[in-house]
């Protein structure tokens, strides 16, 4: 924890899961460790130049969307059905406007698009083909669905199949990706990004691109941004709910975030699974991880020179 305020800073995640040093060899971490390290230096590149929180997400979701290791945009999980279905959500702590997009399957950075559904749109959420012309009318980069699939995406599909492995198995599922930053103008912002649930039904929506259950930016208290077991994670309205605790009790940041992960696990137990993380960066510019998950693929860096990208938990 630091004791003064960091002019800027940025902390990211590549989703929560069941990551174990033990289970996890070292070559096969090397990927992973590069992907965080280059979103990380993106959006820092952004904040250290002055650049704007919101820019700043962008940024680093855009390089982890494009970096088939993660569940987001190329390398995104499959549908039972085969298909591959994103889901994105961007929101600015300043003025609490939001955009998000979910069910889509051609632009190739659907954060991109949840940001033009944020900026050029009366509207916060739009979905499928309707979501797809806004794009296409914005002049966002447009992809064949190939773009997205990857083989070893497609293998994760088959392997649940044939396990008849339940929704919320850990092993095969998380990856989302997601940034928080607070700006040297103590702006905050969040980005989220996702395929979504390994042989989730096709027109399944998580709660990554739902505001205030994945993704969250208020200055007056947090920006947060969400992985894991997205039903749960609805039902708990957990970025939101993070947000509320630290305005209204005053709870610490990680206090807030530990709590609202427990309900979250408590909730889901009923169905199938409530487990996952967040990444929350405070109006001050702390940042804290939490997760009930073995691991989850982070990072942060701030102006003050803190530094630390991490797989495992504690
Ligand atoms: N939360 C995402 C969802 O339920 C999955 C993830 O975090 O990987 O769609």
């Amino acid at each position: 924890m630091q004791d003064q305020t960091p002019k800027w800073s940025l902390a990211i995640h590549g989703g929560a899961g069941s990551m174990r040093p033990d289970t996890m060899p070292e070559a096969d971490r090397a990927p992973y460790l590069a992907g965080l390290e280059a979103a990380l230096a993106a959006g820092t590149a952004v904040l250290a130049a002055g650049g704007s929180a919101l820019d700043a997400v962008s940024a680093a979701v855009m390089v982890l969307e494009d970096d088939p290791h993660f569940n987001a945009g190329r390398g995104a999980v499959f549908t039972y059905h085969g298909t591959n279905e994103l889901d994105a959500a961007i929101m600015d702590g300043a003025t609490r406007k939001a955009g998000a997009v979910a069910g889509i399957g051609h632009t190739k950075n659907p954060v991109k698009l949840a940001r033009a559904v944020m900026e050029h749109s009366p509207h916060v959420m739009l979905s499928g083909a309707g979501a797809e012309e806004f794009g296409r009318e914005q002049g966002i980069e447009q992809v064949d669905p190939d773009w997205f699939a990857t083989p070893e995406r497609w293998r994760q599909l088959q392997e649940l199949k044939a396990r008849k492995l339940g929704w919320f198995d850990v092993d095969l599922k998380y990856g989302t990706v997601g940034a928080v930053a607070r700006d040297a103008a103590g702006h905050l912002a969040a980005a989220t990004s996702t395929g979504g649930l390994t042989g989730k039904r096709w027109g399944r929506i998580g709660d990554s691109p739902l505001i205030g259950a994945g993704t969250y930016a208020d200055d007056r208290s947090c920006a947060v941004s969400a992985t894991g077991a997205g039903e749960a994670f609805i039902r708990a309205g957990v970025a939101q709910e993070i947000g509320a605790r630290i305005r209204l009790a005053g709870e610490d940041l990680q206090a807030a975030a530990d709590a609202v992960l427990a309900d979250a696990r408590a909730l889901g137990a009923d169905s199938g699974g409530g487990d996952g993380g967040v990444i929350v960066v405070g109006a001050d510019g702390r940042t804290a991880f939490a997760m009930t998950t073995p691991g989850m693929y982070r990072a942060r860096a701030d102006s003050d020179g803190l530094r630390e990208v991490a797989i495992f938990g504690a």
